[in-house]
């Protein structure tokens, strides 16, 4: 399996190949929209076919374009229309034609200087030829671009010359606001690596909880039996998505409250505003998404930060949807459908294999619903994170469930996390020995050591699992899971919160 990396690079064009750039898109984007059109019409998605109906007469009406743009245009056409027949019968569109905006021009290996450009050591510019000469068989006419390369482009430069990872022969140019892209794609090999620590994370409306063991510290310590080093790392990794956006839902009402003066209707009542060009113009700039993303990568860098073993929960396809099942507040069903749930998951997957990691999924049955020291059933306080045992103790229900999944790694809580039922008297015998089999058994049982002996010390002291108490706002803090509010802006909101342990 390969993994992809994009990197855009400027060009420094100058005005004549910016001039003709334009034109060159401007072809190449009516050859798109055009077959796009005829094909989603037509309801013809097969490449062969419409290549046969549309390559002589673009080649012949954009005459001085390189043949092979003209090819990759109708290509790009066929992708486009097939994802539009595909959605549109999944019922997700409901426009009679998808609308292309704007396109990435493809040159394929013989269209730039892919040859030369991976032979350089230091690569600083690239030679594109988008149009042709005008003589057949002469092939297209060579512009040199300069690059303006930056660190990122570096780093999997690098990884090209190690080895670690090829350039795609395919070259993007692409058009943003003025500015000239090239997007370089580089496949990168997987890494192996020996795990370093066993990480379990749970996805929340507004933090995502970590329980890790370090495996390069502890696995030569287990003979010493040093309890420093035998106790998972409980805390928390904030990601306020829930309270972003609250805030961007606060923004958008204002922007429609705003607006709804102009879009008065005689009768009194307003034109629905979302759907109007100035409210997703303002939208537009708000920047939501991107905030979100940068988190999402945040969090996935974090959780890879070293080659680990890492365990979470089965989401299942839309985790949303289950979680909101019997919530009746709008305000919270809309802030859960925000969580991104399933990015943040594949994110992680993602920068997983890129680093050496590997993800193991457990089943999410009753994670925060058991106590992770005495196996019993959780019961509800008056505050929602906090859960009560029936031994007489607090346990946060975030730390439960990463604790839980640990657990289920190994073979005794195993089949107790997976099986566990509360009405029927299980067999163990039969669970006996079976784990995980994908996780190296030493591991298991390393895991199993030290859960064991970190709940042993929690039956002395198991406030240890409800620290998150004391951080909690007083009252009304059910859904805010807050702990302090972000100070200084957004990057503040950040900030690890490493829960000491006793
Ligand atoms: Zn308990």
């Amino acid at each position: 399996m390969l993994l992809r990396r994009a990197v855009a690079v400027e060009l420094e064009v100058t005005e004549e190949l910016n001039k003709l750039l334009y034109s060159v898109e401007f072809a190449y984007l009516s050859i798109v929209r055009e077959v796009v059109m005829y094909a989603v019409v037509n309801n013809v998605t097969s490449a062969t076919q419409l290549h046969e109906l549309f390559y002589t007469k673009y080649r012949r009406e954009y005459s001085s374009l390189n043949s092979q743009l003209v090819q990759q245009a109708i290509r790009q056409a066929v992708q486009i229309a097939k994802s539009f027949i595909e959605r549109r019968r999944k019922g997700l569109v409901h426009k009679p034609y998808p609308e292309v905006r704007s396109v990435s021009i493809r040159f394929t290996e013989s269209a730039w200087n892919y040859e030369e450009f991976v032979e350089s050591i230091a690569p600083v510019r690239i030679a594109i030829s988008p149009i042709s000469t005008g003589k057949r068989g002469r092939g297209g006419r060579r512009f040199e671009v300069w690059l303006k390369l930056h660190k990122r482009f570096w780093l999997y430069w690098w990884r090209v010359l190690n080895g670690e990872a090829r350039l795609a022969s395919t070259l993007v140019i692409k058009r943003k606001a003025n500015k000239w892209y090239a997007i370089f794609v580089f496949e990168i090999k997987p890494r192996e690596e020996e795990p370093k620590s066993i990480v379990a994370f749970d996805i929340n409306e507004n933090t995502v909880a970590v329980g890790k063991i370090d495996l390069l510290s502890t696995m030569g310590k287990v003979a010493d039996w040093n309890r420093q080093y035998l106790t998972p790392q409980l805390y928390m990794i904030r990601t306020d998505f829930g309270r972003l956006a609250k805030r961007y839902e606060a923004i958008r009402n204002t922007i429609i409250e705003r607006l709804k003066p102009g879009f008065a209707l005689p009768n009194g009542k307003y034109v629905n505003i979302t759907n109007t060009r100035e409210f997703r113009k303002r939208v537009k700039r708000l920047s939501e998404g991107d905030r979100k993303l940068g988190r999402v990568r945040y969090v996935a860098n974090e959780l890879t930060r070293t080659p680990a073993i890492i365990i979470t929960e089965e989401l299942g396809d839309n985790p949303q949807e289950s979680m909101i099942n019997g919530i009746e507040k709008d305000e919270l069903r809309h802030r859960i459908k925000q969580t991104p749930f399933k990015k943040l998951e594949s994110a992680v997957e993602d920068k997983a294999l890129e680093r050496g990691s590997r993800v193991f999924k457990v089943s999410s049955y009753r994670n925060s619903r058991v106590c992770p020291i005495h196996f019993t059933r959780l019961e509800k306080t008056d505050d929602w994170h906090i859960l009560k045992c029936p031994f007489e103790h607090l346990v946060h229900r975030d730390y439960a469930s990463v604790t839980n999944m640990l657990w289920k790694i190994t073979p005794e809580a195993w089949t107790k996390g997976i099986w566990w039922n509360m009405k029927k008297n299980m067999n163990w015998r039969e669970y006996e020995g079976k784990s995980n089999p994908l996780v190296p058994h030493s591991i298991v049982q390393y895991i199993h050591a030290i859960l064991k002996s970190f709940t042993a010390s929690l039956e002395q002291s198991p406030a240890v699992l409800a620290r998150g108490k004391p951080m909690t706002p007083a009252g009304g803090a059910n859904e805010g899971w807050a702990r302090k509010p972000p100070q200084h802006g957004e990057e503040a909101s950040l900030v690890f919160q490493f829960i000491p342990l006793a």
